[in-house]
């Protein structure tokens, strides 16, 4: 991309916040600085900034000082990654751009969302994209539960066993793993929500032919205390956490066939991770807004932020 690319984009920006109905100028200087498009929004003003040559990462910082010194947000799209910035700054809007068939998009940094230019500049200015110092997964979670045949150790009866294998994702696409001990009684796949959705399942046409049975408290020789459990529809005996965890690998590393059914729940848990990121979500459903349903049970969880993935969406 070179100097005409930078000018069809700077074209774009200005004309889009003209249609917003904000007042923007282009090449607009102020001490120190010049705004490749300069929007005024009441009393507030953006400058978005397009860098398509490399700009390394203090320049673009200095640059940042000089329009937070007048009164001006600073606001960089550019062409080139910074390889080694994972995470987003309360202080520096930073987008990546990028081309396709004649559209340009931006990327939010770590790649949870490309929407088209027009549509950026728009939520920008509009405040549809937000720093948020937490990531917070929302209510409505779309959950994926895989079933695998496991015959029983004792009575030898086919049982379906099941683990989840989407993790819990934020409204704005940003995905909190929840590592999970063994032998405990928070997996993931016992959570109330969960066991509602597999009994949905169970009752279902498609699920009447699982056979799981009851997921409670069994005394285990092998560990010699009782934890939450999957057991035998039939004769109730434990199935040791040690063993289906080696059905589970399996069954994730495609050597056994699995039964795979997607429902949207309720979550009764939300994740938080500490994860500031600028939260770009639909509808302004921030990762930061309070629940505002305050008669409900969700329990909240704190993560530390090790407990972030990197999968991406
Ligand atoms: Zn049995
Ligand atoms: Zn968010």
């Amino acid at each position: 991309m070179g100097s005409r690319t930078h000018e069809v984009i700077e074209d774009l920006i200005y004309l889009k916040a003209r249609e917003l109905g904000y007042l923007a100028e282009k090449e607009k200087s102020g001490p120190g600085w010049c705004a490749d498009v300069l929007v005024t929004k009441g009393n507030e003003k953006v400058a978005f900034e397009i860098q398509l040559s490399p700009q390394t990462y203090k320049e673009t910082q200095a640059r940042q000082d000089r329009f937070k010194n007048s009164g001006v947000t600073g606001c960089w799209l550019h062409l080139r990654p910074y390889k080694r910035l994972y995470t987003d700054l309360a202080d520096l809007p930073l987008f990546y751009l990028s081309s396709q068939n004649g559209n340009h998009y931006v990327n939010l940094i770590d790649n949870r969302k490309t929407v088209l230019l027009g549509d950026f500049i728009k939520g920008f200015l509009q405040r549809e994209i937000k720093y948020c110092t937490i990531a917070k997964t929302c209510r409505l979670q779309k959950l994926r539960i895989n079933f695998i045949e496991m015959a029983c150790w004792k009575c030898k009866a086919i049982n379906h066993i099941y683990y989840l294998d989407n993790p819990y994702v934020t409204s704005c696409s940003f995905a909190i793993d929840q590592e999970e001990a063994m032998w405990g009684d928070d997996k993931n796949a016992y959570l109330p929500h969960v066991l509602k959705a597999v009994n949905n399942i169970l009752k279902s046409p498609q699920g009447s032919k699982l056979r799981v049975g009851e997921i409670k408290k069994r005394f285990s020789g092998a560990v010699g205390a009782s934890y939450s459990s999957f057991g035998c529809y039939k004769c109730d005996s434990i199935f040791g956490d040690w063993f289906v965890m080696h059905e589970e690998l399996d069954a994730r590393n495609g050597i056994t066939p699995i039964n795979t059914f997607e429902i949207e729940v309720e979550a009764d848990k939300q994740l938080i991770s500490a994860y500031g990121h600028w939260c770009y979500p639909e509808d302004k459903d921030f990762c930061d807004l309070p629940d505002t349903n305050s008669e409900s049970k969700l329990k909240t969880e704190t993560l530390d932020s090790r407990y972030v993935s990197t999968a991406r969406l």
